[in-house]
């Protein structure tokens, strides 16, 4: 089959938010491609709301990763997909593949030994430093798809919008003219070693606020609530506090109203990315060689050299040295600083 005969196309990214944030250039790439195919995305369920309502996608096929895989292969059987392109790349993704009758299989090179020597042995032998989404472009390069690769997207949906605008007014604030600017943060992470610490988001969000006349609000999702109370104990002014409340577009919703997000390595980071919100995130045991840095976004990335840096891919519950060095010897003043020069970017 001629590639410019595609009619159906499949993209698997089961997992997590950030990576699924991560394979949008490559959708509209697809769609600009193959205008007329019909582009099917396979998603784990908890995150099928990110694409929603993304133009490029006609249908999501959302997966329980609980259920028996027979269930989500009987789904796949009934469409013929001409190209499936696999940019989770796991066996499970491979036997979705295989049973699906698809005509044709592209997947991404995840370079897991090379990024193993490089967290192991501190190695380098990653080609270059290739953003993700670069990597997930590069199937497509093989057939011909040379377009430059655009920037993330993120589509909130109009209902979001609509309950975020109620959300501030109920708080206070009325949009589009929000008479205090609103600085997001984002404390939260699932590896603890990729969490600076809280009463340092406090102070630097808190100076922040001060110089600007900002109001700060708090983002992360229900794992994050215990860092509330202790970022709240930090800061002497009132903080909008959506932390578990609100679902995930909404927090999308309201990041698009911000100022700036202050965030860790995380999902959150890649969505203020793909909103055009100026982010400085703060980056520990992990670097720029893995590829997960802000795509194409105005960003600043906060880091302390360290020899023991990288010591993981996606992060740790427990500092192998036990001294946590990568984040503590992060201070509030640099955050703070590195904010500043976004400030005049941060148009919103
Ligand atoms: S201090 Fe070094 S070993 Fe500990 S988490 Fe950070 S990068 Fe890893």
């Amino acid at each position: 089959m001629a590639y410019s005969d595609y009619r159906r196309i499949l993209l698997i990214r089961l997992s997590s938010l950030g990576d699924i944030i991560l394979t949008t250039p490559v959708l509209r790439l697809l769609r600009e491609s193959w205008p007329s195919a019909r582009i099917d995305v396979m998603v784990k369920a908890e995150f099928q709301d990110v694409l929603r309502a993304h133009p490029c996608v006609d249908r999501l096929l959302p997966v329980d990763t609980r259920e028996p895989l027979r269930h989500t292969i009987r789904a796949l059987r009934e469409t013929h997909y001409d190209l499936v392109l696999d940019l989770h790349r796991t066996m499970r993704s491979f036997w979705l593949y295989r049973f699906s009758r698809a005509r044709q299989r592209l997947a991404y090179r995840k370079h897991t030994l090379r990024r193993a020597l490089l967290v192991h042995c501190k190695w380098n032998t990653l080609p270059q430093t290739v953003p993700v989404p670069e990597r997930y472009a590069l199937p497509l390069r093989r057939l011909g798809v040379m377009t430059p690769l655009p920037q993330t997207e993120l589509h909130v949906d109009a209902e979001s919008a609509l309950a975020v605008e109620q959300y501030l007014a109920e708080a206070g604030f009325k949009l589009p003219t929000v008479p205090r600017c609103l600085i997001a943060v984002a404390p939260g992470s699932r590896w603890k070693t990729k969490q600076w610490p809280v009463e340092r988001y406090a102070a630097a969000a808190q100076e922040l606020a001060a110089r600007h006349d900002a109001t700060i609000v708090m983002l992360g999702d229900g794992h994050d609530r215990p860092l509330v109370q202790e970022f709240q104990q930090h800061v002497a002014v009132p903080v909008i506090d959506t932390v578990g409340q609100l679902p995930l577009m909404q927090t999308a919703a309201l990041l698009q109203q911000c100022r700036l997000l202050l965030c860790n390595d995380s999902g959150l980071m890649h969505m203020a990315a793909a909103l055009g919100v100026p982010v400085v995130a703060v980056f520990g045991p992990t670097v720029q060689a893995l590829g997960f840095y802000p795509f194409q976004a105005m960003a600043q990335v906060v880091s302390h050299p360290l020899s023991c840096r990288p010591c993981t891919t996606k992060g740790l519950h427990r500092c192998p040295r036990g001294h946590y060095d990568c984040m503590r010897r992060i201070a509030p003043q640099q955050v703070v600083a590195a904010a500043e020069t976004l400030w005049p970017e941060a148009h919103h």
